[in-house]
C-alpha cells in the first residue's frame, strides 16, 4: 500500500533520504528504529504530504506523490494531496490538538471539513470513537483539561475519524510521563488487532515495537540497514551498526 521507490530528500545541501526504497504491505504493521537525525520522522512527514522530495517515486494505494502534468517533476495540486492525505492519519508525539475546541469537536471537525460529512453523524461517529479511546466522559473538555495521555488519545480518535487506510505514529508516547505511556500504548495495541489498517510506527519502546509489528525497520543515515520479524531484530541483529543501536537503548 505504500512504496518509496529511489527516493531521495534533501534539506539544502544535507542529504536525508538518499535512493531509498521501501515498502508496506496492506494491513502490515511496520516500525521504524533508529538513531536521532536518522530521517525516521522525514519518512512520515513526506508519506502525510508534510514534506517534498526531490528525486523517486512514492505511491500510497496506487496514488502516485506527483502529477505528471502539475508544472514540475515532483509537483502536485492541492486536491491531489488532499486526496492523498484522505487515506493517511498521523498521530505526532505533541499531540497538536486545536487547543481552542473541545474534545468532540476536535475529532469532529476534519472529517466535516474535509469529507463532508453532516455534522450530526460526524458526531456520532466521534462519540463512539472517544468510548473506543476511553474518553467518553471528556467530550465537552477542552485539550488544556486533559492530561497527555488523554491528549494523545484524543489525536488518535480524531485520526481515526478520517477513516484512513494508513496510520503513521512518529513517537507517540515519548511526550508522555512514565505512568501515561501503558494507556496511551494500549490503545494502539488495540488498533495492531485491525486486520485492514496499516501503520508505521517509530517509537523508542522496544518491547512494544517487538509485541505489535509485523517487521522491524533499523533506519541508520537514510536507509533501511537491516530488516525483519521483531523475534530476529531484537534477538539476533546481524549488522553490527543494529547491534550497536540496540545495545544503546535496550
Ligand atoms: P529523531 O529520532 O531525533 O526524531 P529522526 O530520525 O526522526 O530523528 P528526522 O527528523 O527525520 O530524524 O531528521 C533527519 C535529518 O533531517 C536531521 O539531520 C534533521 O536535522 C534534518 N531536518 C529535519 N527537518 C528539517 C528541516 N525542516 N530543515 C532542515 N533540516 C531538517
Ligand atoms: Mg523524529
Amino acid at each position: 500500500i505504500i512504496e518509496f521507490a529511489g527516493v531521495t530528500k534533501r534539506f539544502g545541501a544535507l542529504t536525508v533520504l538518499d535512493d531509498f526504497n521501501f515498502s508496506v504491505a496492506r494491513g502490515e504493521k511496520v516500525t521504524l528504529i533508529g538513531p536521532s537525525g536518522s530521517g525516521k520522522s522525514t519518512v512520515l512527514r513526506i508519506l502525510m504530504t508534510l514534506e517534498p522530495f526531490q528525486e523517486g517515486r512514492l505511491t500510497l494505494a496506487g496514488i502516485p506523490y506527483h502529477e505528471p502534468n502539475a508544472g514540475g517533476p515532483f509537483k502536485a495540486s492541492d486536491g491531489h494531496l488532499r486526496q492523498i492525505r484522505s487515506h493517511v492519519g498521523m498521530v505526532f508525539q505533541s499531540f497538536n490538538l486545536f487547543p481552542h475546541m473541545t474534545v468532540l469537536r476536535n475529532v469532529v471537525e476534519a472529517p466535516v471539513r474535509v469529507l463532508g460529512l453532516p455534522r450530526g453523524e460526524a458526531e456520532c461517529r466521534a462519540v463512539d470513537l472517544l468510548a473506543m479511546v476511553g474518553l467518553a466522559d471528556k467530550k465537552d473538555h477542552f485539550p488544556a483539561q486533559l492530561s497527555g495521555g488523554q491528549q494523545q488519545r484524543v489525536a488518535i480518535a480524531r485520526a481515526l475519524a478520517m477513516r484512513p487506510r494508513v496510520l503513521l505514529f512518529d513517537e507517540p508516547t515519548s511526550a508522555l510521563d512514565p505512568q501515561l505511556v501503558g494507556e496511551v500504548l494500549s490503545v494502539i495495541r488495540g488498533l495492531a488487532s485491525e486486520h485492514d489498517l496499516t501503520m508505521l510506527l517509530v517509537t523508542h519502546e522496544m518491547r512494544f515495537a517487538r509485541e505489535v509489528s509485523d517487521r522491524v525497520c533499523f533506519f541508520d543515515k537514510g536507509r533501511i540497514c537491516e530488516q525483519g520479524e521483531p523475534e530476529r531484530i531484537f534477538s539476533a541483529p546481524e549488522q553490527p551498526r543494529t547491534r550497536e543501536f540496540l545495545a544503546s537503548v535496550l
